[in-house]
């Protein structure tokens, strides 16, 4: 419900080789602009370029290795969250 503040996480996952500019319009347009994920459009929620194969893993920025997710898809998929530290937050 604040976009802004969701806003303010992702800038910590920004992805250490970023992706070009044309690349991600590729990408976007080739996905119709709709999360992968859950279908969200761009006008329901930020979209984000995901790598399918993490680069970390051994991940490139090939267009096959890349996909549209909103931002809360992208973001929830993460191992990065530990469910018992978002539990002491909810309590
Ligand atoms: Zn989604």
């Amino acid at each position: 419900m604040n976009p802004k503040f969701s806003d303010d996480c992702s800038v910590n996952k920004t992805p250490r080789i970023s992706i070009p500019p044309e690349v991600r319009q590729y990408v976007l347009e080739r996905d119709r602009h709709q999360c992968q994920s859950c279908g969200k459009t761009t006008q329901q929620s930020p979209l984000h370029i995901d790598h399918i194969i993490p680069l970390a893993k051994g991940g490139t920025n090939d267009l096959s290795n890349l996909h549209t997710l909103c931002q809360r898809c992208n973001l929830g998929k993460g191992d990065r969250l530990d469910p018992r530290f978002s539990r002491h937050y909810y309590s």
